[in-house]
């Protein structure tokens, strides 16, 4: 028999998202013989056919039909021999030195949602219910090739039923590695959380106890979550108390969209974000305040289930407060810790191991587009393409910066960035570090050749990364920021930008301390083109945690006297002896560096504005305050000059301080001034890429740094650049704070080392 056959190569995320049995059914359907295997970067698929088969047409079916978590890059074809294959079969994957992707856990898919809900199902009501589609992958999975015995599911035999389903490529659970039902997998526990006694009832009872005001953890995904009634402020005090936060935004779950509605406003993109099948919590403007719940803040976090057992927890609930289990800034508990004991009152587990752990991810819609607060579960770990010219056949690791850290690697042609890991200063998240590197590692099968980390000579991923005994690069912090964006947005090498680089902290090439920095930048350099005057910070890190005592060094800068800076509204309130004492740190600069920062600038005005707490209890938390209540409606930007520092531009603000306090003297209300603020620093930016236009022939403004986490600032900023003619990029895919540093650090690398 003759007849044609065709040789087709499909590059992208086909691996472990049910692509090759999506291929055996296609190909089935089209009567092609022939087979599928995972190859490389991709799947390999020979189809074959007697007769005059309809090759394009199975070409387009596949690019549109491909499963929801596939992502096609790219389709290659060309003729092949007519081997007389009798059918179509699925070849098994054998590993080698590729790059393998993995897929994100992925929430409950509509289909397994009918199954727990549908009485005559053998999986009706069961919490683990899962299939290709949908599931958990990143937090199971200990080790390639992506099977069930090298996932957390090692310890449960399939049963019969379903080894069948697993085993028939036209079923939808065909290869899913999660795969279970009420006989053969994973069953819930509730028990008490002091004693241990086991509770009957599992997740009814579970819903129960929290109606009836009790805190529970609840594993889920990536760790388990403190779970309390949102409507219930005894609980909410006891929550609070036990995670030790007093005004620390929680997050809420909700059991549908109809719930969230009512208490926020929702935006179309912002309902795509909530339903999407990542299920990130999604910040929303409140339309009614529930208290005690994101104090002091305009808006709230919520999430939709995105497990069964989430959706079973919620169905008579409607709400809970679902915020991540963990002490005051440690990472998220995945096991049955007995520090669960001390943070609730009855735990709901399950005995399916978490492998990685993962918190939830967070974003904002701004300008309809996503903008990520926190990127982990759902996401992590989704790989990101480099720019054709900067793939390098080594292995790269790159340890990121300090606060709100993550690790990337890597690996021909693609960067695994990690999930979310918290503060490098505490113990527990440095192990927390080490344990995700060495399980991207071995997930990646990456040995890295080169370790890359931020500039400053003592923060704990600069330590670890001198520690490991291979060659070592540092990247600045500021200029980390931009690459992050530059590569994501596949900027090609060579292109120049003006990176407008906002933040807390960052160590500056010259030792000082950075932060409100605008550097024309390539991926292997860059220039300080201006900055922002730098202040006193008294009390060096204290600064950044009393935003009083920035105001207090804004003042002194901007002229006052102590006296005058004592007679303005809000700081008469703070204890005359301490504002001396600091006053006196400030005029003869005892441990009191400079600093740059946009974020201490925004400190000093929330404290003005009589907004900040009297120490920040989380980062940005004066910061959030202020911009929580600028005026929707257009203001004017207060005078700024723009003056010369050596070869770079200096910005100072010390007029709109000037103005600030004249404007707050007179009454005017706080939410007018805020607004005036955000415009201030946005005009001021601007005026410095006009110069950047000018002077350097820049077009191209790429934002990068945790204060662009403002989306009043972020989205005035970038509409005025528009105008201005200016091409805007801004951080889309991962957060504009210092989780982004590490994909920085990977593009630094690769433009400097080359291959
Ligand atoms: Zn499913
Ligand atoms: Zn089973
Ligand atoms: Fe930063």
């Amino acid at each position: 028999m003759t007849g044609r056959a065709l040789r087709l190569a499909i590059f992208g995320v086909v691996q472990g998202v049910g692509f090759r049995p999506f291929i055996f059914r296609q190909a089935r359907e089209y009567g092609f013989r022939g087979w599928v295997k995972n190859a490389g970067r991709g799947v390999e698929i020979h189809v074959e056919s007697s007769g005059r088969p309809d090759f394009e047409a199975f070409i387009s079916a596949v690019k549109r039909r491909h499963p929801p978590l596939a992502r096609i890059e790219s389709v290659t074809s060309r003729p092949a021999a007519f081997r007389s294959y009798r059918e179509f079969t699925v070849r098994k994957s054998r590993t080698g030195k590729r790059f393998v992707f993995i897929s994100p856990d992925i929430a409950t898919c509509p289909a397994c949602l009918r199954d727990i809900l549908d009485p005559k199902d053998r999986r009706f009501r069961y919490p683990f219910t899962n299939c290709t589609d949908c599931g958990p992958r990143y937090t199971i999975v200990r080790s390639l090739p992506y099977d069930r015995p090298r996932t957390t599911m090692a310890g449960f035999p399939m049963c019969p039923d379903c080894a069948a389903e697993y085993g028939d490529p036209l079923d939808r659970r065909y290869h899913a590695q999660p795969v279970a039902c009420p006989d053969c997998g994973p069953a819930v526990a509730l028990r008490e959380a002091k004693s241990g006694r086991p509770i009957e009832g599992g997740i009814q009872r579970a819903a129960d106890l929290l109606a009836a005001g009790k805190i529970l953890a609840v594993k889920g995904l990536g760790g388990f979550h403190l779970a309390c009634d949102p409507f219930n402020p005894a609980a909410i005090a006891r929550l609070r108390k036990m995670k030790d936060r007093r005004t620390k935004p929680l997050a809420l779950m909700a059991r549908d969209i109809d719930v969230v509605d009512r208490w926020a406003w929702i935006s179309p993109a912002e309902k795509r974000a909530l339903i999407s099948e990542r299920r990130p919590i999604v910040l929303l403007k409140k339309r009614k305040d529930i208290p005690g719940i994101a104090p002091n803040l305009s808006e709230i976090g919520f999430m939709l289930p995105y497990t069964p057992l989430h959706h079973l927890l919620l169905e008579n609930l409607g709400l809970i407060v679902a915020t991540s289990s963990n002490l005051r800034d440690a990472p998220i508990i995945k096991e049955d810790d007995p520090a669960l004991a001390s943070l609730c009152d009855a735990v709901l587990t399950h005995d399916r191991p978490i492998e990685m752990r993962a918190d939830d991810s967070v974003v904002k819609i701004v300008d309809g587009r996503p903008l990520f607060v926190r990127r982990a579960r759902g996401y992590v770990p989704y790989p990101q393409k480099v720019p054709e010219g900067m793939i390098s056949k080594r292995p790269i690791l790159a340890l990121g910066g300090e606060l709100k850290d993550t690790v990337s690697i890597y690996k021909n042609g693609y960067v695994v960035t990690s999930q979310f890991l918290g503060d490098l200063d505490e113990y527990e998240n440095r192990a927390y570090l080490e344990e995700t590197v060495s399980h991207l590692t071995r997930l990646f099968e990456a040995e890295p050749a080169l370790v890359v980390s931020d500039l400053h000579p003592d923060f704990h991923s600069t330590r670890i990364a001198r520690s490991l005994g291979l060659p070592h690069i540092q990247v600045q912090h500021h200029h980390a920021h931009i690459l992050a964006v530059m590569l994501e947005h596949g900027l090609p090498p060579g292109s120049k930008v003006l990176g407008i680089s906002w933040d807390g902290y960052g160590y500056g090439s010259d030792g000082e301390a950075w932060g409100g920095e605008f550097l024309i930048t390539d991926y292997r350099s860059f220039e300080r083109f201006a900055f922002f005057e730098p202040a006193r910070l008294p009390g060096g890190d204290l600064a950044a945690r009393q935003p009083w005592r920035m105001a207090l060094s804004y003042l002194y800068k901007a002229g006052f006297t102590l006296e005058q800076a004592l007679q303005t509204d809000t700081l008469n309130r703070i204890d005359r002896a301490a504002a001396k004492s600091i006053w006196a740190m400030i005029e003869r600069g005892i441990r009191s560096p400079l600093s740059s920062s946009c974020g201490r600038l925004f400190d000093a005005v929330s404290a003005l504005a009589g907004l900040a707490p009297s120490t920040n209890e989380y980062e940005a938390e004066a910061a959030m305050r202020l911009e929580s209540i600028a005026s929707a409606q257009k203001a004017a930007p207060y005078r700024t000059r723009i003056g010369k520092s050596g070869p770079s531009y200096a910005i100072s603000f010390d007029g709109a301080i000037r103005s600030i306090v004249e404007d707050l003297g007179r009454g005017t209300a706080p939410q007018r001034v805020s607004a005036k603020f955000h415009a201030t620093l946005a005009d001021a930016a601007v005026r410095i890429a006009r110069r950047a236009r000018d002077d350097r022939g820049i077009r191209t403004v790429a934002i990068g740094g945790g204060v662009f986490l403002n989306a009043v600032l972020l989205s005035r900023l970038s509409a005025l650049l528009r105008k201005e003619g200016f091409r805007v990029l801004r951080p889309e895919l991962y957060s504009p704070n210092d989780e982004a540093i590490s994909l920085g650090q990977i593009a630094h690398a690769l433009a400097v080392r080359g291959t």
